[in-house]
């Protein structure tokens, strides 16, 4: 990265992250919901946040989504999306007992990982699950195969593990944690554990990563950093950790502008600023512009990864879209 120079006129500078923002899941999640609402009509019901902010949860509701916790709270025979975060099984089986029309915004990099816990629980693997207790993801991805999965949260939990044939232990994680503490937890299991396998491919996805090395790249030249996003958001919280944990001398969690404390920025000549994975980018353009007002006009944006990762709709949605399509052609 070069470095950059602040402007003459206040010294003050932002250095703005990227990647940062909506991931490829979260994007197909909350358009999972705007494409269901416009077809179906509302309202239509999504258990849990269908992802963790509370600016897109808000503006879903607005266009008539109804959050719920369970699916008991659905009416019967109404439609139900699931959050990207992931269910356990038996949330599907619930949905069918109760007629509901349901559509599954789970990430499919969850769903890779709901996969592989399978697959070691058919052979019968002991199955360290690196995660954040009560997480939505953790409750979902534990409960493919509750029998074999322990769960693992942080690394003084790891002295706590007992597995029944320590040649047949394999770890799995949390798709948002963060990626230097899951390898300490990952050291020290291994330290009791040597024959302890790792995933068949990276469970800590592409967005979570990139957007904590950019945290890192920047962070040592930052007095503050300011991350965008929700206090339920896991990769949020972790940005905000990895950005103190890289060198930036303090780092802030808010949801809005309107939650920076002009203390934090009295000192600062450097601000960092980036986003977690289900944040839409207008609410970190609404915090550039209050920096700016502070002086803090001059924006240098640092790139570490340019992310091109899309997926397509669910295929639930997707075959009534076409349905309606070719309906309208008639
Ligand atoms: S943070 Fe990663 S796992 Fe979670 S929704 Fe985004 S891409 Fe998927």
């Amino acid at each position: 990265m070069t470095e950059v120079q602040a402007t003459p006129q206040t010294g003050k500078r932002v250095l703005l992250a990227k990647p940062r923002g909506y991931c490829a899941g979260v994007d197909r999640a909350v358009q999972t919901v705007e494409e269901a609402l416009k077809l179906y009509g509302a309202p239509i019901y999504v258990r849990k946040q269908i992802v963790h902010n509370k600016h897109v949860v808000r503006t879903l509701e607005a266009k008539g989504a109804i959050f719920v916790e369970e699916n008991e709270e659905v009416p019967e025979g109404a439609t139900v999306i699931f959050s990207a975060h992931g269910v356990a099984p038996e949330v599907h089986e619930q949905a069918r007992a109760r007629s509901l029309k349901a559509i599954d915004a789970t990430c499919p990099l969850v769903t890779k990982v709901h996969h592989e816990a399978k697959r070691f629980a058919a052979e019968d693997y002991d199955i360290l699950l690196i995660g954040h207790e009560g997480h939505e993801e953790v409750v979902g991805t534990t409960g493919e195969a509750p029998a074999h999965i322990q769960l693992v949260d942080g690394p003084e939990d790891a002295d706590r593990v007992t597995v029944r044939d320590p040649n047949k232990v394999v770890w799995l994680s949390q798709t948002t944690l963060s990626v230097d503490e899951t390898m300490e937890t990952v050291a020290r299991l291994r330290k009791r554990l040597p024959m302890l396998q790792s995933p068949p491919s990276d469970d800590i996805c592409y967005a979570t990563s990139n957007r904590q090395q950019v945290v890192k790249e920047i962070a040592p030249q930052c007095d503050v950093v300011i991350v965008v996003g929700s206090r339920n958001s896991s990769n949020s919280v972790r940005l905000v950790e990895v950005a103190v944990d890289a060198g930036a001398r303090a780092g802030y969690l808010v949801d809005f502008a309107s939650e920076i404390d002009d203390a934090w920025l009295a000192e600062a000549r450097t601000v960092g600023l980036t986003s977690g994975a289900s944040v839409p980018d207008e609410l970190v353009r609404d915090v550039l512009a209050h920096l700016a007002v502070r002086g803090f006009a001059e924006v240098e944006e640092v790139v570490t990864a340019n992310e091109r990762l899309t997926f397509s709709l669910p295929q639930e949605l997707k075959r009534d879209m076409r349905a309606a399509a070719a309906g309208a052609r008639g």
